[in-house]
């Protein structure tokens, strides 16, 4: 099959065929063209964002912040014993709940922020523009909204369903990096996890030290001069 007509099969199958009809003209290329890199950027699920394009919005918004020191919060969301789900239910009853769960994130958030599925059973929200006290206020909003009301996975079939968030900003002016963003909030979940699930958990400290990973992002070999710690810029964000 030619590639052409191979892409065109990839978006009828996805459901995105706007402008697609007609012959081979530059209108229809571009279509497919941005087909295709909207595509090559959800997941196939649930129509979020994929782990791809998330890495991609999280560094371009670590660097963001690191020149503007304006806040972001990044948060990773797991389902809470969802193995049951899947022994007791059967797995598509799991991908029932999977593809709710990332519907209740998306209606929870900005049309600013970006929702993933990270993996499997796990999502990462990312949040521009983030102060403390809304932090509070989307992270309980989003626990709720999963915590509510039940979900239908076959007729009949309700099933209560919970997660866990752990959550961390971006340090302000500081050149870090996305995994050590992702490995802070993770720290969190696996807080949240441990402390009985169900509940989400904000890192307090995260700008007013810089790591040894950090030093060594901002200044190279010439970080033995670094204090082992700085304060945290005006107007620290996890102060609320
Ligand atoms: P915890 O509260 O500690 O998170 O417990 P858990 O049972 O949720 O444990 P874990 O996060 O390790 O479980 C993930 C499970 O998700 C295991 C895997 O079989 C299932 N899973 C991963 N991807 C999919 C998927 O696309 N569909 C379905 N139905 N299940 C999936
Ligand atoms: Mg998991
Ligand atoms: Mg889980």
């Amino acid at each position: 099959m030619l590639r052409l007509d191979h892409a065109r099969m990839l978006l009828e199958q996805s459901g995105n065929v706007q402008s697609l009809k007609g012959g081979a003209n530059v209108e229809m290329l571009q279509a497919l063209i941005d087909g295709l890199c909207d595509l090559s950027q959800r997941d196939a699920l649930t129509g979020l964002a994929n782990r791809r394009y998330f890495a991609s919005v999280l560094d371009r918004e670590i660097d963001r912040v690191a020149r503007s020191g304006e806040s972001a919060l990044l948060l990773m969301v797991d389902i809470d014993h969802f193995k049951r789900v899947n022994d007791e239910h059967g797995h598509s009853a799991g991908d029932v709940v999977i593809q709710e769960v990332a519907k209740r994130l998306l209606q929870c958030v900005r049309p600013m922020d970006t929702v993933a599925r990270y993996g499997g059973e796990e999502f990462a929200v990312v949040l521009p523009d983030c102060p403390a006290f809304f932090a509070t206020v989307v992270t309980e909003r989003i626990r709720v909204a999963i915590e509510r009301d039940p979900f239908t996975v076959t007729s009949g079939v309700d099933l209560n369903c919970t997660i866990s968030i752990g959550g961390a900003f971006a340090p302000g002016w500081i050149r870090s990096s996305s995994a050590l963003w992702v490995e802070r909030a993770d720290l969190q979940l696996y807080s949240a996890k441990t402390q009985g699930r169900n509940r989400a958990i904000l890192e307090q400290t995260p700008m007013s030290t810089v790591s040894a990973e950090e030093k060594t992002l901002l200044f190279g070999n010439l970080n033995d001069d670094f204090p082992e710690s700085i304060e945290a810029v005006p107007g620290d964000l996890t102060q609320g």
